[in-house]
């Protein structure tokens, strides 16, 4: 997870509440002001109970306007450094690659730029080809790695859509006028 975006002022008061896992009364949360450019009052949220040892992160888009979809398209070098805000109910697209990330399979909350999010679709695609016996599912793997390498090298563009039903989920985008957004449900 990066800090990159954490606010100055530093440690935040933690405030209590009932742990969501073991109902301990004395869980605690802190949220913290992210300093992102575009999103005025972005926050990220840490919870943490030492009764059952539950550890969460989430984020959360104050000015959200409820489900809302974000769409970038990658083009050059530049356009690599995008990167995406992904909360809990984040499902983050490459639809050239085939790829859908989902909170159904992976419930995850992280800030990543273009190229992390990249290495890590390629290391799955890695684990799958090592994986299976079956010829042509290693041999499509291949030609997917093929293509992630050549998108990595910006030969070819691709594009980003993040759509969250709460609006939390965001791109942070390299060149501000080429961001979509598309608000889909008050
Ligand atoms: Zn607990």
């Amino acid at each position: 997870m990066s800090f990159e975006y954490s606010s100055t002022d530093d440690a935040p008061e933690p405030l209590e509440f009932q742990c969501p896992n073991c109902g301990n009364e004395h869980a605690q949360v802190v949220q913290r002001l992210l300093q992102i450019p575009y999103y005025n009052d972005y926050h990220m949220i840490v919870i943490f109970c030492p009764k059952c040892g539950l550890r969460k992160t989430d984020f959360a888009n104050i000015e959200s306007k409820g489900h809302t979809e974000y769409q970038y398209r990658v083009e050059d070098e530049e356009d690599q450094t995008t990167k995406v805000v992904r909360a809990e109910n984040g499902i983050v697209e490459v639809p050239e690659l085939g790829v859908k990330i989902e909170p159904v399979t992976n419930p995850q909350t992280w800030i990543r730029n273009i190229e992390g999010i990249l290495l890590d679709i390629k290391e799955k695609v890695e684990f799958a080809r090592d994986n299976t016996d079956d010829p042509s599912v290693k041999e499509a793997a291949k030609e997917r790695l093929k293509q992630i390498d050549a998108v990595l090298m910006g030969k070819i563009p691709i594009t980003i859509i993040v759509n969250d039903i709460t609006g939390n989920s965001i791109i942070i985008p390299a060149k501000e006028e080429k961001l979509k957004v598309k608000v889909l449900s008050q």
